[in-house]
């Protein structure tokens, strides 16, 4: 099989069968050297050996493949020269004849390309008859790398818990790892040559995301995203995926390496929290109903009770002043205390929902401090039968007055000190009141000798509706609310409640409020500083008082009141005959009711202000509301309507000498 010998001419004409042996010769040298010639294209190596193992034969594909040229140099020489002195054993099982199976690798030998690099090769050879061997060897170095890549890469993805899948550059798969496989239930065999999402996607995959990995995919660009997958058995998790594709040396893409993390319990979670703010939300909107049904309950309730409640306290507090005896005398003290409690109640539950629905406000105005902590604390004297002294220790840096929400704090004591008298049998109680300069904050200080709170109880005492233990309800009453609402209104006037205590022995509750502005300013606005109590009272008492009100009773309450007070009031009984009344006399202060037949308390209120541009006699007229809606909507009607101060039903008379002060102190400036 040597290179085709080039042919004699001389021996045309020589016998017949010497030109037929030439012919056929010719024929087979041709055919033969055709045949050279389609094996030289081959891509594969074609090999023979003489039974010495000596090439015989060497295809081209030999100098292409491993840069021996010509490929005829390497002609006499064994194939053992030329594979790697490792591989020589496996070099003699194939040429032993022994069958491999090329799944192995065994069949692959290293041989040593002329510039020393190394050609991966695959070897098939057969023994022929006369001892030599034929073969092929094809080279598969690319082959070879690219699973050596994958091996590496397969290596490193292994110890992960991530998800690996690696797919070829047609996206079917390649290989996986155990973590993968644990999760899905799928092994390698299950997907190997597969689209990984054809095996892993279902129903609630979105559509869109699988669509842009295909896209990411055949642009050789990496992508990343989150899907829902589904195990063998159907189980869906979620996956966050980076896929990026390998590059080969000539920026061809080899293959794409896909790695996920379990972002299932996240979804779950993130579903949760959807969950969990859709009924939130879904409770919020009932919330709000709720209290806006409440608040509205609250309202028409408090004005039902309020109504009633203010004539039989007024009507009480009458009776007292009339002589009575002793069997008398208790029966209605006890039906004056009771109304009280009840009206308590009533107003703590109304001021906790205020305080609760966000409705609370707190009103600054220069107060007189000292007569404001006085009358709190005189409010709360313990009954005569009780062994317990009530005593009120005013620091003389207290300024006389401050910057704040006198009705609030009023109640802030009140309850404070209230407490301390209910759970104080014997001992004292000691009010102190103090002051912080370089803060400007008054301290309250209130001290009591009586049954004391246990350490537990003192941490629950300012939630609202906490009462220390059930039994105290059943001994002392109380709602449980007070201390809940003063915590609050002490924050709304720039400070905390605190407590202290032993039981048996006693407790301590301090708080601190901002004093406001300075309080020389302060003491200039406070009235009761302009005036002298003596002398204000003595200009209430020359007032004209006009009271406006549609219900006998009341109207008679007002009456009697004011005549206490050493006024005679007059009486209009809606807003028409209070327009009336005001045409013919002059007034300096109108009690006006708010509900009325007719034109009720507002719109008189109105046209009273818009008579007072032309009428120079009802210009500085004062009008005070007496309402039994004490909502803070109502007060804003009020003093929008032109009121100049609202007294919530049921009216004190103390309540009515102060605005009975306030209307004289304006009446000097008037014209
Ligand atoms: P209540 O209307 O029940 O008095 P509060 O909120 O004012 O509601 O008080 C809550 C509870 O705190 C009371 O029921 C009582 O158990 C306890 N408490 C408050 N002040 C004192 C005090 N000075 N001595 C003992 N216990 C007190």
């Amino acid at each position: 099989m040597d290179a085709a010998p080039d042919r004699d001419d001389s021996l045309v004409g020589t016998d017949i069968h010497v030109q037929a042996t030439y012919r056929l010769t010719e024929a087979l040298v041709a055919s033969e050297a055709r045949m050279k010639r389609r094996i030289d294209l081959l891509k594969e190596i074609v090999f023979e050996t003489d039974k010495d193992g000596n090439f015989v034969f060497l295809n081209q594909a030999w100098g292409r493949a491993l840069g021996y040229t010509p490929t005829e140099s390497c002609l006499k020489r064994p194939l053992q020269d030329f594979v790697l002195p490792d591989d020589w054993p496996q070099l003699q099982r194939v040429l032993a004849g022994e069958k491999l199976d090329p799944k192995t690798g065994q069949s692959r030998l290293r041989l040593r390309r002329a510039d020393h690099s190394i050609a991966w090769m695959e070897i098939i050879a057969s023994q022929m008859t006369n001892g030599g061997m034929v073969g092929t060897l094809s080279d598969v170095t690319v082959i070879k790398q690219s699973e050596d890549e994958l091996r590496k890469l397969s290596l490193v993805a292994s110890f992960t818990d991530n998800y690996v899948i690696i797919a070829d550059r047609n996206g079917l798969t390649e290989w996986v790892n155990q973590a993968f496989v644990r999760r899905t239930g799928y092994t390698l065999d299950d997907m190997r040559g597969k689209k990984p999402g054809r095996v892993l996607q279902g129903p609630g995959t979105r559509r869109e995301v699988a669509d842009q990995i295909s896209a990411s995919l055949r642009d050789g660009k990496p992508v990343a995203g989150e899907l829902l997958n589904y195990t063998r058995q159907g189980e869906g998790y979620w996956v966050r995926f980076y896929i990026s594709p390998v590059l080969d040396e000539a920026g061809q893409v080899e293959r794409f390496v896909s790695v996920q993390t379990d972002s299932t319990e996240q979804h779950r979670a993130q579903d949760e929290i959807e969950a969990a703010r859709d009924r939130a939300e879904f409770l919020a909107a009932q919330a709000q109903a709720a209290n806006q049904a409440k608040s509205e309950f609250l309202a028409v309730m408090s004005h039902e009770i309020r109504t009633p409640m203010n004539a039989v306290l007024g009507f009480a507090s009458l009776l007292e002043q009339t002589p009575l005896n002793a069997e008398q005398r208790e029966f209605l003290s006890t039906i004056s205390r009771s109304g009280q409690s009840l009206l308590e109640i009533i107003n703590e539950i109304l001021d906790f929902s205020k305080i609760e629905s966000g409705k609370f406000q707190i009103d600054l105005q220069p107060t007189d401090l000292v007569r404001c902590v006085t009358d709190a604390v005189n409010l709360c004297q313990p009954s005569r039968e009780k062994p317990v002294a009530l005593r009120l220790r005013l620091d003389s840096t207290v300024p006389r007055s401050a910057i704040t929400d006198s009705g609030r704090l009023r109640q802030v004591l009140v309850n404070i000190v209230g407490n301390a008298v209910k759970f104080t049998s014997q001992g004292f109680i000691e009010v102190r009141v103090g002051y912080l300069p370089a803060v400007r904050r008054i301290t309250f200080e209130i001290e009591d000798t009586g049954i004391g709170i246990s350490p537990q109880n003192l941490g629950r005492i300012f939630a609202p509706f906490s009462q220390a233990d059930t039994s105290t309800t059943r001994k002392y009453g109380g709602t449980g609310l007070g201390l809940a609402i003063s915590q609050r209104i002490v924050e709304a006037l720039g400070g905390k409640i605190l407590a202290r205590s032993e039981p048996g022995k006693g407790s301590v509750f301090y708080f601190e409020i901002n004093a406001g502005e300075s309080p020389a300013q302060a003491t200039a606005a406070a009235p009761s500083v302009t005036f002298s109590r003596d002398e204000a009272s003595q200009a209430a008492r020359n007032l004209r008082v006009l009271v406006v009100e549609d219900n006998d009773i009341n109207m008679l309450l007002a009456i009697r009141m004011l005549a206490q007070l050493g006024i005679k009031a007059d009486q209009a009984i809606d807003g028409r005959a209070c327009l009336r009344a005001c045409e013919r006399a002059t007034y300096d202060l109108v009690f006006m009711d708010l509900r009325m037949p007719n034109m009720d308390g507002l719109e008189a209120t109105r046209q009273l202000r818009q008579m007072g541009r032309s009428d120079p006699k009802l210009a500085q007229l004062y009008i005070c509301a007496l309402t039994a809606n004490v909502m803070p909507s109502d007060r804003e009607a009020c003093v929008g309507a032109g009121m100049n101060a609202v007294l919530g039903k049921p009216v004190r008379t103390e309540d009515l000498l102060q605005e009975l002060e306030r209307a004289a102190q304006l009446k000097p400036f008037r014209v």
